[in-house]
C-alpha cells in the first residue's frame, strides 16, 4: 500500500499496452491492470488486416501478446487482475484490486468496450447455449449447423464472414437496408456463397427447445410482419458499450457513457487520463486506439514533470 507509482495504468488493449511501452521507455515504472481476460477485444478477433506493419494480417491474440511482449521488454509490469474501484477524490489515488489498495501519482483508464446484448425475449436463458457475442470463442461449436448473425456494421460482417469457417448457412439480419459496415467487409458477405442477408429485420423473440436455441422470430420493423428463421447458433454483433462501471462515477462521461476528455487526454480529474475505445465514440480502430495509448502516456509524463 505504502508503494506511490508514478502512474497505474488499467486495462491492456492496444492501447493500453502502447501507454504501457512508452511510459516504461519514460522510465515510469508503469503497473498495468490488464484484467482477469487481458488483452481486450482483440483477444475474440481472428484476422486483423488494417493494422499497418502487417501485410499478411495478424491474429488479434497474437498481436496482443506480442505487444505486451515489447512493453515488458522496457519494464512495464502488468498484473492480469481486474481492478474492482478507484477513489480519485485527492492525491495519491487509489485504485482497489481485490484485498489489495495501490497507489499511484496518475492514472490511465484503457478498459475499452464490451459487447452490448440484444435483451430480446428468451435471451438470457440461451445465452452460452447458442446465443453468444463473440464467433471467434464460439463459432467452431456450430460446424455444420445453420447460424445468423445480428447487425450491419464491420463487427457484423467480420463474424458472419469468419462463421462461414464453420457453419452451413449464416444468415446475416439487419434492421435497415443500409449498412456501417466499410465497403470491403460488406461486399465479402454480399458475395458470400453460404451468407444471406435479411435486412429491415429484427429480433421479435428466440426460440429454443431442450436441447437450446432452434432460432428467432424476426419482426420487420416497417410493418410489424413477421417470420421464423431456425438457426441452432446466434451471434450478436450489435455494438459495444464503454467499461467506466468501477470509475464510480467520478470521472465526466458523456450520454452514452464514454470519457470526456478535457485537455488532451486528461479527463475531467487532474492526473486521470483515457485512452482508446472508452473514450472513442468515432474510430474504435486498433491502430486509432494504440495511437491514443501513445498520447496518454506522453501526456502523463508531462504533466507529472509540471507536478514538481
Ligand atoms: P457499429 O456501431 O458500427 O454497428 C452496430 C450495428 O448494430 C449497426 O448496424 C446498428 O444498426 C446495429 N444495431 C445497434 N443496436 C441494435 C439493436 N438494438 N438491434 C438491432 N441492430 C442494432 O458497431 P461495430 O461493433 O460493428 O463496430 C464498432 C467499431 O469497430 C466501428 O468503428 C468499426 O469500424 C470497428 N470495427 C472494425 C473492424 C475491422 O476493421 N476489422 C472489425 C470490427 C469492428 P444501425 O445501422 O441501424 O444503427
Amino acid at each position: 500500500m505504502s508503494k506511490v507509482h508514478n502512474v497505474i495504468i488499467i486495462g491492456s488493449g492496444p492501447a493500453g499496452y502502447t501507454a504501457g511501452l512508452y511510459a516504461a521507455r519514460a522510465m515510469l515504472e508503469p503497473l498495468m491492470f490488464g484484467g482477469y481476460m487481458s488483452g481486450g477485444q482483440l483477444m475474440l478477433t481472428s484476422d486483423i488486416e488494417n493494422f499497418p506493419g502487417y501485410p499478411k494480417g495478424i491474429g488479434g491474440p497474437e498481436m496482443m501478446t506480442e505487444l505486451r511482449e515489447q512493453a515488458e521488454r522496457f519494464g512495464l509490469e502488468v498484473r492480469d487482475q481486474n481492478v474492482e474501484s478507484v477513489d480519485v477524490s485527492e492525491q495519491p489515488f487509489k485504485v482497489v484490486v481485490e484485498d489489495e489498495t495501490f497507489l499511484a501519482n496518475a492514472i490511465i483508464v484503457s478498459t475499452g468496450a464490451e459487447s452490448i446484448w440484444l435483451n430480446a425475449p428468451g435471451e438470457e436463458a440461451q445465452k452460452g447455449r447458442g446465443i453468444s457475442t463473440c464467433a471467434t470463442c464460439d463459432g467452431a461449436f456450430f460446424r455444420d449447423e445453420e447460424v445468423m448473425v445480428i447487425g450491419g456494421g464491420d463487427s457484423a460482417c467480420e463474424e458472419a464472414t469468419f462463421l462461414t469457417r464453420f457453419a452451413s448457412k449464416v444468415t446475416l439480419v439487419h434492421r435497415r437496408d443500409v449498412f456501417k459496415a466499410s465497403t470491403i467487409m460488406y461486399e465479402r458477405v454480399l458475395n458470400h456463397e453460404k451468407i444471406e442477408i435479411k435486412t429491415f429485420r429484427q429480433v421479435k423473440e428466440w426460440l429454443s427447445d431442450e436441447k437450446g436455441l432452434t432460432g428467432a422470430v424476426l419482426e420487420d420493423p416497417r410493418d410489424g410482419s413477421t417470420e421464423s428463421i431456425n438457426a441452432t447458433g446466434a451471434f450478436i454483433a450489435i455494438g459495444h458499450t464503454p467499461i467506466t462501471g468501477f470509475l464510480g462515477g467520478q470521472v465526466e462521461v458523456d450520454d452514452e457513457g464514454y470519457i470526456l476528455h478535457k485537455k488532451h487526454t486528461m479527463t475531467s480529474v487532474e492526473g486521470v487520463f483515457a485512452a482508446g475505445d472508452v473514450v472513442d465514440t468515432r474510430y474504435k480502430q486498433a491502430i486509432t486506439a494504440a495511437g491514443m495509448g501513445c498520447q496518454a502516456a506522453m501526456d502523463v509524463e508531462k504533466w507529472l514533470e509540471d507536478q514538481h
